[in-house]
């Protein structure tokens, strides 16, 4: 689309929308201009700053009206960093923008029409909530800091809370922080490839209160061993693991392949509703273990089970959800692509006693098909894959096993509305979609699908 207007230009504006990136969109004769700073509902002016085939960029000169749910961002680190996007948005604001970005695709992309979708479900408190950081270590003058990458850059910025975090993990990297420190130990230089200590990583259980503290190095040796891992036992309250992973490489990558538990267990415990999960460093655990209880509670609901249904959990992880549903099915088959997932999985069904789950390590679209020619067949299919999606191979097989229903936990809209597509060409129809806000302050938005055999 060819722009209508010019660089260095000055138009007036409304704004109606935000994208995934926080910024407010204007349309100048239905060409779409990126303006940070801007928000649905508002007016102003701006100045154009470049322009693209199909889009432009622009920038907030003057709000001619403001936005009720404009408000001032609570955190003092907020624009240097970027870890957030839309803090500068009311609350209610933030979840009727991911609502609406959840209706607009699934009209755009999915073409779907007729279906009802609610609205998000978003946090009482929606601070706090990350049982998990992971923070760059550098050095400033000479003194280790640890914080956040600069928007934008690799400069590092030192941090001494992060206002989405569990307040625990802020508590964590000040104490090791201030031991690494005492110990003189020297941060990683990425230009120089110098120096020991990478990331400070640090999990909480929600529910238990255990706490896991990774240190990434990139020498062989955490320096100052034996001190450290006394002084940080000594220090913390609920540590129950300290874990060494060795990252040699120069990459932004950060974990490398060896870890090692250098203090107590190799796991810590939390628990999603009555299901008891082992983490350990390397595992994919969601983020926000409230939000997540009311994402799997809401797929279990769509799921819609009796006690004698089979059920294929594609996508499964460490089988968070297959566990989930197990508690409700005859029998739970569950798969994903990650060999250690694979094993936690089974070692969480053993750890709550439960009979009725099964996993095998694969790729889904591999897997599936292959138990489906086998003769084995779901009444339930539910999927959580990754931001790309399913895969089509995956895709046709559900169409051609027919399971009863699927539910589609997904944590992109645009490819959850683009399988949509292909689902209801194969005989299906969505229900009902609910989003689910997991991560407040930023744009993404889960929402959970419930699809029907026509
Ligand atoms: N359901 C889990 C994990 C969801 S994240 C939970 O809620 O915790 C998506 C998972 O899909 C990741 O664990 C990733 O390793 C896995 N994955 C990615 N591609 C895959 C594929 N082709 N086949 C199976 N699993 C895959």
């Amino acid at each position: 689309m060819h722009a209508p207007v010019q660089k260095n230009e000055y138009c007036d504006v409304g704004f109606e929308d935000l994208t995934h990136d926080g910024n407010g969109v204007a349309k100048v004769e239905g060409y779409p201009i990126f303006v940070p700073n801007s928000l649905p509902g508002e007016k102003g002016k701006i100045k154009i700053v470049k322009t693209g085939k199909g889009y432009g960029f622009g920038r907030l000169m003057e709000l001619y009206e403001e936005s009720r749910h404009r408000q001032e961002p609570p955190c003092p680190i907020y624009k240097e960093c970027g870890g957030c996007q839309i803090q500068h948005y009311s609350y209610e604001g933030q979840l009727a923008a991911k609502t609406k970005h959840v209706r607009d695709v699934m009209t755009r992309i999915g073409k779907l029409e007729n279906v009802k979708i609610h609205e998000t479900l978003g946090m009482t408190d929606p601070w706090h909530y990350r049982n998990k950081a992971q923070v760059p270590v550098g050095e400033r003058n000479g003194e280790l800091i640890a914080g956040f990458y600069q928007k934008r850059s690799h400069e590092i910025i030192d941090m001494d809370a992060c206002i989405i975090q569990d307040q625990k993990n802020d508590e964590v990297i000040q104490v090791v922080k201030d031991i690494l420190k005492k110990y003189s130990v020297r941060a990683y230089d990425e230009h120089k490839h110098s120096g020991a200590i990478r990331h400070i990583m640090t999990r909480i259980g929600h529910k238990t209160g255990e706490v896991m503290v990774v240190l990434v190095t990139r020498t062989k040796e955490l320096p100052h061993q034996n001190k450290i891992i006394e002084e940080i036992a000594g220090s913390i309250k609920g540590i129950k693991s300290i874990v060494h992973n060795v990252n040699s490489k120069r990459t932004n990558v950060i974990f490398g392949k060896d870890t090692k538990v250098l203090w107590g267990e190799e796991v810590i415990y939390d628990y999603i509703g009555d299901v008891k999960f082992a983490i350990s460093a390397r595992s994919f655990y969601q983020v926000n273990p409230a939000q997540t209880k009311v994402l799997y509670e809401q797929a279990l609901e769509y799921a819609g089970l009796s006690g004698e249904e089979t059920v294929i959990d594609a996508y499964c992880g460490i089988g968070t959800i297959s566990l989930f549903l197990a508690q409700k099915a005859k029998k739970v088959f569950g798969v994903e692509i990650v060999p250690e997932a694979i094993e936690d999985a089974k070692r969480n069904a053993e750890l709550n006693e439960i009979a009725n789950a099964e996993f095998e390590a694969g790729e889904a679209e591999v897997v599936i098909p292959r138990w489906y020619k086998e003769g084995n067949k779901a009444d339930v299919l539910v999927v959580d894959p990754p931001r790309k999606g399913c895969d089509e191979a995956l895709l046709q097989t559900i169409i051609d096993m027919k399971p009863k229903k699927v539910v589609y936990v997904s944590c992109n809209p645009a490819t959850l509305a683009r399988d949509l597509r292909v689902l209801e060409d194969g005989g299906y129809k969505t229900a009902e979609i609910q989003p689910v806000d997991m991560f407040p302050q930023t744009m993404h938005v889960e929402a959970v699908a419930k699809i029907e055999l026509v």
